[in-house]
């Protein structure tokens, strides 16, 4: 017997029992064991009960065998006696004499003093005609013709005839005067009581009968009822060749029986039936076959109870071994106790083994998991560091060409300024690409609602311009019920968008670009189509791998490293749409752009003012905007005061963080630009210092705009969070800080004018 793995343990631990499903096969073993008992209990049964029925026929058919001798030896007895009655008669003096001299009257006394004397039913004196001279007789009946002459005819005779349909057992003696004169005959009638008598004699009741048959084959006697069967049986008996005439026990329907044959006066073939019906014999052991029954049953509820306990030892450790499977593929450490050296306990054993393996390779998974996510956030922060390292030294350079572009120069100085401030945004946008490509994560999509026709006006915005100076023409047709409000990440979705309709301006020569938006089913799709020179078959997919161009030297031209289309197709899967293309070359190509958008219901929002610089304009005798910088890099301090002062904006510099938290308190400030790495305290510290400051006065916030080098998403979230109005990118975009600029500022009016609507 296995042993049981430790159920209780398991269990407890936690794991929750499901409703055991091998109960199918415990019930089955159960009614397998208990029915192959049944049956081979039915087998010893019936060979017992055969047994026993059979010793019970062999005793009767012995008994009966034996009571057939004694019926014959009492049969001959009585033959005996009935003789030697005849004969005393026949022999008598006086009685002879009344025969020689025909004296009626004393024979007829004689005659009824010997039968009164020894009990017989009828005696006859016949004579030797063959008639009935006297006659003594409880009946009036008489011998019929046949048995007389059959006495008649022989010295002596013995046996059996019927006289008034009973039959009689008979004995003739002859009488001597001294010729034959005459016959005495003696008869018993052979009744029931008679047959009563000699029932009386056996251990067995075997009601014995006696059949006579005359010669025509009619029955014309059956003392005690014998059956048709019976009767047929004794026919075939008589009819069968004497030599198997024999008395024998034979079984005739439900009873043994045994035919004894008898001698017969005249042509009639007499028998005595002795029979028992096996029933009876078997009576006496039904008290066995009770008390093999109640065996039987008992039997039959210990074998089920065991073999449901047995086959319960089966399935108990399957059951577990199931359980445990089940913990096993939830994650669980699992283990089950194998102790047994069968073959369940050679499964346990693998489970274990299989578990353990599980284990294991999980623990490596992990580990090497592990060792993923922190090479991953390495290269997040190495980039995230480097973006910020690069950003900063191109601030300078950008600013200062901006700054430069918008003193008066000559026509020389101009285009090398020109030269600088492309070569610079150039390398931006490498810079961003490569961020892109690096930190494509689903986690790092950004929903976001945006006004659809806005968000592509935007994103063409520059190159609508650009478009103009190449003398294209620009087209952006937005389909009706895609126009509105959608929710996805616009960010990305303004880049790719832009990636490719720069990519139709900068490639087409001549003809124009037009930008074409619908949806259906949840996605929304851009259809970038140009007249330009087209993309050759044989490079159509190419174009879509990193650092790949069609033509390096044409391209050079135009501008561009080849990562455009693959931070597309990157970007664009990141949202769960697509870029494709098709292209002629030489005619034109169209890329579509499908992007999976939520459509909302409701206004679209109201759209950026056009011009954010126009609100910056010194506009009369409004008080110049007092702004305090934080800035602790000098070159971005000269690039402020020199993007900012020229509007009459009065500005005030902070080397760090503290610095611009004191001056902030001491002094009047419309707006705050916070750099974030900074000395001492950072732009984030001193935002919350600032904030402290305004509740405690009970102020209202003064609008903070973040100008970093730090753009990641969850970077700049950081500063929403703290306190701040907006971020502005390093290097700084003039347009965009002035846009942030008034942004902040409007919103801040906005703010205070709901307050004053609150008090009012
Ligand atoms: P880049 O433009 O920076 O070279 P892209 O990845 O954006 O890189 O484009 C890869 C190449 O695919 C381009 O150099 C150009 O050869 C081809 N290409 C992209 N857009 C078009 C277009 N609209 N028409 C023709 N060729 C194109």
């Amino acid at each position: 017997m296995p042993k049981l793995p430790n159920l209780a343990g398991m269990f407890a631990r936690g794991a929750p029992l499901r409703a055991p499903r091998f109960t199918h096969l415990r019930a089955k073993l159960t009614v397998l064991y208990a029915g192959l008992f049944v049956a081979i209990l039915f087998v010893i049964l019936s060979a017992v009960y055969a047994a026993v029925a059979r010793n019970a026929e062999r005793i009767v058919r012995d008994e009966l065998a034996a009571s057939g001798q004694v019926f014959d030896r009492i049969w001959t007895l009585r033959a005996r006696e009935l003789e030697s009655g005849a004969n005393v008669l026949a022999r008598d003096f006086g009685f002879r004499a009344a025969v020689a001299t025909q004296d009626a009257a004393t024979i007829q006394s004689a005659l009824d003093n010997l039968r009164a004397r020894l009990g017989i039913d009828a005696a006859f004196v016949v004579g030797l005609d063959g008639r009935v001279l006297t006659a003594s007789s409880r009946s009036r009946a008489r011998p019929n013709d046949a048995v007389l002459q059959a006495i008649a005819g022989q010295d002596a005779a013995s046996g059996v005839f019927v006289m008034a349909g009973a039959p009689y057992q008979a004995v003739a003696a002859p009488i001597l005067t001294p010729m034959l004169s005459g016959w005495v005959v003696f008869a018993v009638r052979l009744d029931q009581a008679e047959m009563k008598a000699l029932e009386q004699l056996s251990a067995i009741p075997l009601q014995p009968v006696v059949l006579v048959r005359g010669a025509d084959g009619g029955w014309k006697a059956n003392t005690w009822a014998a059956s048709t069967a019976e009767l047929e049986a004794v026919s075939a008996f008589l009819d069968a060749p004497k030599s198997r005439r024999q008395a024998s026990v034979t079984r005739i329907g439900p009873a043994v029986a045994v035919i004894q044959p008898l001698a017969a006066i005249a042509q009639d073939r007499v028998v005595l039936l002795l029979r028992y019906p096996l029933a009876q014999a078997l009576e006496p052991y039904s008290w066995l076959l009770g008390a093999l029954l109640l065996l039987a049953l008992l039997g039959v509820g210990v074998i089920a109870a065991g073999s449901w306990a047995l086959a319960r030892n089966v399935t108990r450790p399957l059951l577990a071994l199931r359980d445990a499977a089940a913990r096993l593929e939830r994650g669980e450490t699992v283990q089950v106790e194998a102790a047994g050296t069968d073959e369940i306990g050679a499964l346990e054993r693998s489970f274990n083994a299989m578990a353990q393996g599980i284990a294991q390779r999980e623990r490596a998974l992990k580990l090497s998991t592990e060792k993923a996510e922190a090479a991953n956030r390495a290269k997040s922060d190495f980039l995230s560091n480097m973006s910020h390292e690069i950003r900063t030294p191109l601030n300078g350079i950008l600013g200062m060409a901006q700054i430069m572009a918008r003193e008066p120069a000559d026509a020389a100085h101009g285009q090398r300024l020109a030269v600088i401030r492309e070569s610079g945004e150039a390398l931006l946008k490498i810079l961003n690409g490569i961020l892109e490509i690096s930190k494509a994560d689903p986690a790092s999509l950004e929903a976001r609602d945006f006004d659809l026709g806005a968000l592509v006006r935007a994103a063409c915005a520059a190159d609508a311009k650009a478009a103009g100076a190449k003398r294209l023409t620009f087209d952006i047709a937005v389909a009706a019920e895609s126009q509105g409000r959608w929710r996805g990440d616009a960010r990305r979705l303004t880049q790719v968008l832009s990636n490719l309709v720069s990519n139709a301006v900068k490639f087409t020569p001549q003809g124009g670009v037009t930008v074409a938006v619908d949806h259906g089913d949840g996605v929304v799709r851009f259809r970038i189509a140009d007249t330009g020179v087209g993309i050759p078959a044989r490079w159509i997919e190419e174009v879509f791998e990193a650092f790949s161009q069609v033509d390096a030297s044409a391209t050079r031209a135009a501008g561009g490293m080849g990562l455009g289309l693959s931070v597309a197709r990157e970007m664009a899967t990141l949202m769960g749409g697509k870029v494709s293309v098709a292209s002629e070359e030489g005619r034109g190509s169209v890329f579509t752009l499908e992007v999976p958008l939520v459509k909302l219901s409701g206004a679209a929002p109201a759209e950026p003012a056009a011009d954010p610089l126009a609100d910056l304009e010194p506009e009369g005798e409004a008080p110049p905007l007092r702004v305090l910088a934080a800035e602790d890099n000098k070159t971005n301090q000269l690039i402020l005061t020199s993007l900012l002062e020229p509007f009459g904006v009065d500005l005030t510099l902070a080397e760090n963080g503290r610095e611009a938290a004191e001056m902030f308190a001491a002094g009047a400030f419309d707006l705050v630009l916070m750099d974030i790495q900074m000395p001492e305290m950072t732009g984030v510290e001193a935002t919350l210092a600032i904030r402290q400051g305004e509740a405690k006065r009970g102020a209202a916030p003064t609008p903070i705009v973040a100008v970093t080098a730090n753009v990641m998403s969850e970077q700049v979230a950081e500063y929403l969070a703290a306190g701040m109005s907006g971020v502005v990118a390093k290097p700084i975009e003039a347009e965009k800080l002035f846009a942030a600029i008034a942004s902040a500022l409007d919103g801040a009016a906005q703010a205070a004018a709901q307050t004053a609507v609150q008090a009012a």
